[in-house]
This record gives structure tokens, C-alpha cells and sequence, in this order.
């Protein structure tokens, strides 16, 4: 019989991620799948008490942890210690983690102290003819496999966006604490703060319910003959901050800071959606100024509703691309749209 143990650590404040809540739902999904596995919860952090009543509802037959200060950051010594202990002590035949860059960072080295074998970037499971199978893309997204392993314990890294979050009522959860003894060899790490960009310049929001695409054309040339790129700027800024969208961009707009002409400050190859940038998992999709060709719409793969600006009614959008498009000049939408964001 399978026994699931759900891997999950806690965040500055004590909280869990939501997507430890996303692969709490997996791992119940796939315990009921194959007929009842029993559901350990391991988690990690400075004090999980908290975390660990919010999940107090959710079946789980016992919650392990591994706390204290010295596990309060992400570092790869101690995290990959408390990984192997809390697996050794469930001696599970599935692990199911969130991807984090925590765990991202860990995983792979715990997996292997436990002879284990690990999967990462999971975007599906099921049970199939006995088997677990699941699922990922390759090659920049553009390949799905579908894979199953015979070893056991099998860590199956979940992807954010995949799986509705379980929701369940708190309560007082029983915790059990497992020591994991940490050398001073372990804390030459050490986490001494945290850069993060100006409020400003951080555009790119994985939870947003809105992914807001510019397009090259807010850099081009427009119907005086001008460029209006500070006027851009600023439109598609006030609509980022006003809405908490998330912002994409396309391969040319970025393309064009690279090779030093005047563009949009705040864009960088990060927020490029496309077959060779990012393929995020929104809910809806905004796209403006920009053509919708194959290799940037192959990045919306993900976005459920999909919506276009473009001055052309024969853009790529309106090939079946987009649900909606408006032929019209994002620039005078986009400021209609601030005005009423604004009210
Ligand atoms: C191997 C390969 C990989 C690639 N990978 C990617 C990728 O990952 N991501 C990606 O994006 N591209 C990728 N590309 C490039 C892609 O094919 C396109 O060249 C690119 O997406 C075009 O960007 P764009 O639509 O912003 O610009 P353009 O094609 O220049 O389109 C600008 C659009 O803006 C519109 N416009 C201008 N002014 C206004 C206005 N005022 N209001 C409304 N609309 C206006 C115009 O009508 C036009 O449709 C790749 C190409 C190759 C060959």
C-alpha cells in the first residue's frame, strides 16, 4: 500500500504557501485515487504550529516537523537534513512537495540521501491501470510526457497554478517534532537578508488573475509619426500597479533594451512570454500592441480567457488566437481603462 508524505514549509510569517495548500489537494487527490494511501505531513520552519493547525482538518494521520532557528531560512545543508530525517521517519513510498526555490534548491540532493528517485516541474497526476503516472512539459514547454517510475520513494515536485488550493477549518493540530542535529558545518550559510526589487520594478506576479502583455508596437512609431514611449511607460505602469496584473512582454519589445534603443525601462527578458520565454498559468490574459505570433501565443498556453488590443483586425489575435479583440489603439484604451481603474 502507498503512504503519501506532503512536504511543505513555512514562510516569513509563519504561514504556509499557497501552493503547499495546492499540493496538500494533489496528495489527497492521489491518496483517494489509489484507494485510501495514508497521508503523513511533513513540515519545516521556525515554529510551524500555526501551519500546521491550518491543515488540522485535512485527514492527514499524523503531522511530522522539523523546527527551530536553525531552519527559519532556506539553506541547502539544513533543509536537505530535515528532508532526509522527515522522510526516514514516515518512510514513505510517495513525496509530494510544492515547487519553491527553497525546495527547488533542496530536493533534489534529500531525494537522493533517501535513495529515492525525483520528478520536478509536475503538472499532473493520475492513476492509471494501477500505475501513478504524471506529467511535465520538456524542450521550453513544447513537448508533454507522460512518465511512471517503478522506484519508490518516488518526490514529485508540483508546479504552482496546477491544482485548487485545499481549503478546510483550522483547529489545534498535534504536531510531533523530530530532532535533526545540525553541525556548525551547517551554519556557515547563513541568510543575512533579502534584495528585492523597488515596488516599482516588480512586474512579474505568478498569483495575479490578470497576465498583461505589452507588445513591441508601444515602442513604435505611432499615428503622428511620433514615438511615445515615456507616455507608454506610464500608461502600462498605472494599469500594473491599479490592477496587480502581471506584466509579459513580447520577444521584441525586450529584444529592443538589449540592443540599446529607447524602450520601456522596466522590461527586462524576464517578463518575455513565449516559446522561448515564460509559459505562466493565469486566468486571464490582456494583450496589447503586440502581433500574437505563434511563438509568443505558445507562451498563453496556460491563460484561460484570452483578450487583444491591436490596431490591426488582421493581427495573429484575431486568427482564432484571442477570445476577444478589440481593433482599437491600446494607448487611448489603456488610459480609458487607468481613468476607470483610477474612479
Ligand atoms: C525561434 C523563435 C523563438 C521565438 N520566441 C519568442 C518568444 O518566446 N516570445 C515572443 O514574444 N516572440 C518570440 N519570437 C518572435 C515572434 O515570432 C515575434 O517576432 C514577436 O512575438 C513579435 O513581437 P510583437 O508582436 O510585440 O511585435 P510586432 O510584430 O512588431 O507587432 C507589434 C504590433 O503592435 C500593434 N500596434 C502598434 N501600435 C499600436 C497601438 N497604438 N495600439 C494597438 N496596437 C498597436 C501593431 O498592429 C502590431 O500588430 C520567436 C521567434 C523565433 C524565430
Amino acid at each position: 500500500m502507498d503512504k503519501i508524505l506532503l512536504l511543505a514549509h513555512t514562510q516569513e510569517d509563519g504561514s504556509l504557501p499557497k501552493g503547499a495548500y495546492e499540493s496538500l489537494n494533489a496528495a489527497l487527490r492521489l491518496a483517494a485515487d489509489l484507494g485510501g494511501a495514508a497521508l503523513t505531513v511533513g513540515l519545516i520552519g521556525k515554529d510551524v504550529q500555526a501551519a500546521a493547525d491550518s491543515l488540522a482538518a485535512c485527514g492527514a494521520a499524523s503531522i511530522l516537523a522539523v523546527t527551530g532557528e536553525d531552519f527559519a531560512d532556506s539553506r541547502y545543508s539544513s533543509d536537505a537534513a530535515a528532508v532526509t530525517t522527515l522522510v526516514k521517519q514516515a518512510a514513505p513510498t510517495l513525496v509530494i512537495a510544492p515547487t519553491s526555490s527553497r525546495f527547488s534548491r533542496c530536493l533534489p540532493g534529500a531525494a537522493y540521501r533517501c535513495d529515492g528517485r525525483i520528478e520536478t516541474h509536475i503538472t499532473g497526476i493520475k492513476v492509471a491501470d494501477g500505475a501513478i503516472q504524471v506529467q511535465r512539459w520538456y524542450y521550453r514547454q513544447r513537448m508533454v510526457a507522460t512518465l511512471s517510475r517503478a522506484h519508490r520513494p518516488w518526490f514529485l515536485v508540483i508546479d504552482s497554478g496546477v491544482f485548487e488550493p485545499w481549503q478546510g477549518a483550522a483547529g489545534s493540530a498535534n504536531v510531533q517534532t523530530l530532532d535533526v542535529a545540525i553541525g556548525d558545518d551547517c551554519r556557515r550559510t547563513k541568510v543575512i537578508g533579502v534584495e528585492s526589487p523597488g515596488s516599482d520594478a516588480q512586474t512579474i506576479r505568478p498569483d495575479a488573475k490578470l497576465l498583461f502583455v505589452a507588445g513591441a508596437g508601444w515602442a513604435k512609431k505611432q499615428l503622428d509619426g511620433q514615438l511615445h514611449i515615456k507616455q507608454a511607460e506610464g500608461l502600462i505602469l498605472d494599469f500594473i500597479n491599479g490592477s496587480k496584473a502581471s506584466l509579459g512582454s513580447s520577444k521584441s519589445l525586450v529584444d529592443q533594451s538589449g540592443e540599446g534603443q529607447e524602450t520601456l525601462g522596466f522590461m527586462t527578458h524576464l517578463n518575455q512570454i513565449g516559446q522561448t520565454g515564460a509559459t505562466p498559468r493565469h486566468p486571464k490574459g490582456l494583450s496589447t500592441c503586440c502581433h500574437g505570433e505563434e511563438p509568443h501565443v505558445v507562451g498563453w498556453r496556460f491563460v484561460k480567457e484570452r483578450r487583444a488590443v491591436n490596431l490591426d483586425a488582421n493581427c495573429g489575435w484575431a486568427r482564432g488566437k484571442a477570445d476577444v479583440v478589440y481593433v482599437a489603439d491600446a494607448f487611448e484604451v489603456m488610459q480609458k481603462v487607468n481613468a476607470l481603474l483610477g474612479a
